[in-house]
């Protein structure tokens, strides 16, 4: 018999299985938005121009191909921690801050829930928001962290659970771990204002809790990189020692370049070089060293002044963009005559819009109309243009009625 005969068949990835429909569908007006990835208005994948100059230039250069060290490649790490925590950081320029180049900010999560099992003192359990990226429960579970969830989102209000959040950070064991979407949480769109993000680091504090900040979308949110990793920041203000994972994926669309980092804000710079070398001892068992292409074009964007600016206007472009669909599917919705609130549409931030659809009419959308995403009432903002959203308009005015 087969070595296999046992495995049970699994079941397929929800985003994956709406690509699947969406390609057999024959329908010319078809609308994917499933997938989380920045389109233009055309509808098509987007390569920034400010990466396709840095990669001019590296290709130009005549690099080699050598291997990079454990922690990746150092004139990106470098400029991927002054992005994140800022020029004025403290634990920056006190060089107590751990870093190391990633596979993409999965790869991040996963190093960080690795280090977490293996040095939290603590008990291993990470609490993240419900809902939450639907990765997060697997990459934690499977680095053996225990996952519990805290309340994040209020259905009736389609907006931000604060209340509930903040009295489930209190009720924590002291000193668990949160998880914390920096900014532009998915899949809601819907993240906590500069107060209630003060009050939410108050709360961890008070619990001796230990945060854990995934950014996956820096930049992506407001626009601004600044603004984005507001949360960050003031944590670090605030005394608090967070772990960091970032993701280059979406701010520089360099997804399958799998470009992102890991970091660890440590006490002082004797724990930093301990925390460090445990870091490299944890990475190179599992693939020796990171990919070095994606990093030397993100290198280049941080590092070259001119490619920065270009790039942070960029940036700024895509937000934009998707901050304009959302004004302009509120603003179809209204002329049809939706007697809906569809107000959560343009108060949400980010790449994916909540639009509070059940899943039958989820369904009616893709069976009906041709119009795909996920059953949780999830799309993603950015694949509407300026060429589909009245016909989106209209579908989801249909089966909402
Ligand atoms: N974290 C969140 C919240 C995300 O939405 C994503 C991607 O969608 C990621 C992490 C990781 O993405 P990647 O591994 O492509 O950087």
């Amino acid at each position: 018999v087969s070595a296999w005969s046992q495995v049970p068949q699994g079941p397929p990835d929800a985003i994956l299985g709406i690509t699947e429909a969406y390609k057999a569908d024959s329908n010319p007006e078809k609308i994917n938005l499933g997938v989380g990835a920045y389109r233009d208005d055309k509808g098509k994948p987007f390569v920034l121009p400010s990466v396709k100059q840095a990669e001019k230039k590296i290709v130009e250069s005549n690099l080699d191909k050598e291997y990079a060290g454990i922690t990746g490649v150092p004139a990106f790490t470098k400029a991927a921690l002054q992005l994140a925590y800022g020029p004025d950081s403290a634990p920056v320029k006190e060089d107590r801050v751990v870093i190391t180049q990633t596979i993409s900010g999965t790869g991040a999560l996963r190093i960080g829930g690795a280090f977490l099992e293996r040095f939290y003192p603590n008990a291993k359990t990470i609490y993240i928001p419900n809902p939450s990226w639907a990765n997060h429960n697997a990459v934690f579970k499977d680095s053996g962290l225990k996952v519990e969830k805290y309340r994040y989102y209020n259905k009736d209000t389609i907006g931000l659970d604060f209340e509930g959040m903040v009295a489930d950070i209190k009720a924590m064991p002291k000193g668990s771990i949160v998880l914390l979407h920096a900014c532009a949480h998915n899949p809601t769109g819907v993240d906590p204002t500069e107060q209630q993000w003060k009050d939410i680091a108050n709360a961890v504090k008070e619990g001796d809790h230990f945060p854990f900040f995934d950014m996956a979308y820096q930049g992506f949110a407001s626009g601004n990189t600044d603004k984005d990793a507001f949360a960050l920041r003031h944590f670090i203000k605030e005394g608090l020692r967070p772990v960091l994972a970032q993701s280059f994926a979406k701010n520089m669309g360099l997804y399958g370049e799998r470009v992102g980092a890991f970091s660890v804000v440590c006490e002082s710079a004797e724990e930093k070089k301990r925390v460090d070398s445990q870091v490299k001892i944890l990475v190179r068992p599992l693939y020796s060293n990171p990919p070095i292409h994606g990093a030397r074009i993100a290198s280049e964007i941080l590092n070259d002044s001119s490619l920065n600016k270009q790039w942070l206007g960029e940036v700024k472009d895509m937000a934009d963009r998707i901050i304009t669909m959302r004004a302009l599917l509120k603003e179809n919705l209204e002329k049809l005559g939706s007697k809906h609130d569809w107000s959560h549409i343009t108060s949400q931030i980010g790449m994916f819009a909540y639009t509070g659809l059940k899943p039958e009419q989820m369904e009616a959308l893709a069976k009906e109309h041709s119009v795909y995403a996920t059953k949780d009432g999830r799309i993603s903002v950015a694949g509407i243009t300026t060429g589909n959203v009245k016909r989106l308009a209209e579908a989801i005015y249909k089966v909402t009625g």
